[in-house]
Parts: C-alpha cells; structure tokens; sequence
C-alpha cells in the first residue's frame, strides 16, 4: 500500500502552500489529493484576488503581516510569478461609526507593526479614487502594500516549487474515506485507492466539512456563494486604483485587464453549495455601484463573463488551524470566511510548524482552534467582505 508521511486533502491554494511549507521545513514525504482533473477548481479559481491587512483582530492583521510580504518576494522566491500589485485598498467612511470603526482599527493595526497604514480625509479620499461620489463622505483609510494577486498563479508556484522536492500531486483522486485506529487516523481511502499515513490534513475549502465528517469530526465550516460582475473594457477608472470599499453599502470593486471587477456581498444569500450565476446579481450590484461611482453608469457588462464561487464561513469569521483534540494526526485548515487565498502563505507556515515542531510563534494558535467552538471562545472579525 502507498504511503506518506503527510497527506494533503484539497489541492486549492491553501493545500498547496501547506504542502510548499512542509517541503520547506525538510518534510518531502507529502501526497496532496485532488479529487478534480485539474487544480484551481474549487474557489481558488473564483477568487477576487484580494490581500489587505486591513483587519480588525490582530490574529488576522498578522496572519497578513506574514504573507503580504512573502507575496513581494514570491516571484524570486518561487521563480513562479505571484501577481502581486500593491495597489492598496482604500476603505470609505460615510457614517461617523465607520470612522470610529477604522480608528480603532488603525490602533489594532499599527500595534500589530503595520507601518504603511493612513487615516484619509475626504479630499485623500477623492485623490486616491476621484471617480467617487463625495458628498456624503467622512474620510476613509488606506493601506499601500495591500492590493491584488493573481491567486491561481500563486497556488501554480506553491504547488510546482513543492513538487521540485519530491511532494506528488494526485489528481482525480477524491477522498471518500478517512480511516482510524486505537493511535489516531492512519490512512485516506481515495478513488484511487486506499494510501496509508499518520498525518492527515483538511485542506477541502468550502467542502471540509463533508471531509471533516469521514473522519467523524463535526465542523462548522458552510458554504456561502458569492458572485463577481467584470466590466468590459473601461477607461473611466483608472488601472492602478486601489480596491475600493464603500462601507455604507459594501460594495467593492478593483481594477481587472482592461475593466473593471464589480463585487457586493448581498446579505439574502443564504448557505449551500449554489455554484450557479444569478442573472438578478447584476442589477444588484450596478445599482450599489452607480451610486457610489456614476461613472459605472457607462459600463457594460457581459453576463457570460460573471460568475459565482464559494466562501467558506465559520461562525467568527475565522479560519479554523491545526489538531482536532482526540483524533491524534487530524489537522484543519479551514474556514477562511473570503480570506483563504491573501491568508495561504501564513497558513502554510502554521500548519508545517503545528505539524512538525507542535506550535507555531507567528499567530496565538490557541485562539484559531477547533476547539474554541465547543468551548464558546468565538472571535469576532467584523471587517469581511
Ligand atoms: C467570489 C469569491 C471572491 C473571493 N475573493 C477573495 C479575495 O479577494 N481574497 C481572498 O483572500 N480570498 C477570497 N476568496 C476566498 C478564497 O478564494 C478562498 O478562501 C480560498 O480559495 C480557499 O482556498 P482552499 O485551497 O482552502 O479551497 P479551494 O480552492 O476550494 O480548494 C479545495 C480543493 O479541495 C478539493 N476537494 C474537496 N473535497 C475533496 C475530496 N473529498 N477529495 C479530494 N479533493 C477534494 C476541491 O476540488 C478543491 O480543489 C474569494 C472567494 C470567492 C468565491
């Protein structure tokens, strides 16, 4: 029977840094399984692309302090391409609470060691992004090194770097059991048949709790779709605007090839594994839009080009990391709540060092487990998207 030292269950982005990370901690031992023919296919390949440090709770600022950097020096490292344009994110204050609310984040922020970060007042808010409405705007923040990667590019580069050190790449093998004995899990019975190991890693994204539940652990982990609406070409906002958030309604947006890509997270969707477009989206969101940015007005849009993906919430909006307490050799990494692609550098390292070495010194861990849920020690992130 095969076997490995580690195996990966999920081969999107966050299971191919996991398994970049082992190799890079000397651990080369490692099958990563893919139940689709190729990778990407899950919600890496549906992603916004989004990086900010923009958070509210230091466990999520740092998760970013960690990987913001390493997605500069992917390329070099890598010598894969990460995509990476440091573009900013602009957030946009229209009520005195969203101010409140970015000061206090901007506290959380720089206590974190987060430099770059400034408080805008409305004519910074105008400069940055002078297609806005103003009228009703207080002021706003904005980070310089958050921005954009290309987010299959940079699972590509994990997953090629890592294979260069010996870690296989299964496709087409889906996972439809998890076996255990009286020492923990010892073995992944696949479609491609049964591989033996002591060290399993939930890496499934929107689909871990299906995972979770082979190995007899329930994990509060639902899909939640979310749509994005491209433009066709349009000159009217420029290409190196940051992504820029209007608080008052949610509605985002940033600059793709020659258009614009349009998002707002609508608080009607409700959880289930909906992978279609709602034609109903596009009104939706050009209607937030051409509030906030009457520019939009002229922009066309091509239904065909939009489409839909999967979130993977928890109930604190953030990601769940590391053992499963009594199922020794079960680890998760899951649950990233829209932040799983700008958060894969740092969950890789997290996940090799709590699998190698038993902790981790880049974030308190103990405040990421599964555990918490049980216990009642939820987080709160507020500023999601
Ligand atoms: C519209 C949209 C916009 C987003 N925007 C952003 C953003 O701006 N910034 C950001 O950071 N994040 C964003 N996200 C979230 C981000 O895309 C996800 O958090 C991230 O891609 C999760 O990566 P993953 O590797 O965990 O999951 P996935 O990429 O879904 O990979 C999981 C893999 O597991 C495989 N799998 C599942 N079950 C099995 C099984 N039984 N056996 C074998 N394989 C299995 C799947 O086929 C899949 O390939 C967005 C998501 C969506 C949908």
């Amino acid at each position: 029977m095969t076997s490995a030292d580690v195996i990966i269950i999920g081969g999107g982005i966050v299971g191919s840094s996991i398994a970049y990370h082992l190799t890079e901690a000397g651990c080369r031992d490692v099958i990563v399984l893919e139940r689709e023919t190729h990778q990407g296919k899950g919600s890496t390949g549906k992603s916004m692309g989004g990086v900010r440090a923009q958070f509210s709770t230091q466990v999520n600022i740092r998760m970013s302090l960690y990987s913001i950097p390493f997605f500069a020096a992917f390329d070099e490292v890598m010598g894969h391409p990460s995509g990476y344009r440091p573009q900013g994110y602009l957030f946009v204050a229209t009520r005195q609470s969203h101010l409140e609310y970015l000061a206090e984040n901007y506290r959380q922020q720089v206590a974190a060691g987060l430099k770059a970060l400034c408080q805008l007042s409305p004519a910074d808010v105008s400069r940055l992004a002078p297609e806005l409405r103003t009228d009703d705007v207080l002021g706003g923040s904005f980070c310089p090194t958050d921005g954009f990667v290309d987010p299959h590019s940079v699972m590509t580069g994990f997953m090629l770097k890592a294979m260069e050190r010996g870690v296989q790449l299964l496709r087409e093998a889906e996972v439809t059991g998890i076996a255990r004995d009286a020492h923990g899990v010892c073995g992944v019975q696949t479609s491609q048949g049964l591989l033996s190991t002591r060290t399993v890693v939930n890496a499934a994204g929107a689909w871990a709790g299906q995972v979770a539940r082979l190995a007899g652990v329930d994990l509060p982990v639902e899909p939640l779709r979310r749509m994005l609406v491209p433009t066709e070409p349009f000159e009217k906002i420029s290409h190196a605007s940051p992504m820029v958030v209007d608080m008052s309604t949610g509605f985002h947006y940033r600059p793709e090839g020659r258009g614009v890509l349009l998002a707002w997270n609508d608080p009607e969707e409700s959880p289930g594994f909906k992978l279609n477009f709602d034609r109903g989206f596009i009104e939706k969101v050009l209607t937030r839009g051409v509030d906030r940015v009457p520019c939009l007005e002229e922009a066309e849009v091509n239904p065909k080009r939009a489409w839909a993906g999967l979130y993977e919430m928890t109930p604190d909006h953030h990601p769940v990391l590391g053992a499963v307490t009594g199922l020794p050799g079960f680890y998760l990494a899951n649950g990233f709540s829209g932040h799983g692609v700008m958060h894969s550098p740092a969950t890789g390292r997290i996940l090799a060092d709590l699998i190698l070495k038993g902790s981790c010194d880049l974030v308190d861990t103990s405040l990421l487990g599964f555990d918490r849920f049980a216990a009642g020690r939820l987080l709160h992130e507020t500023a999601v998207l």
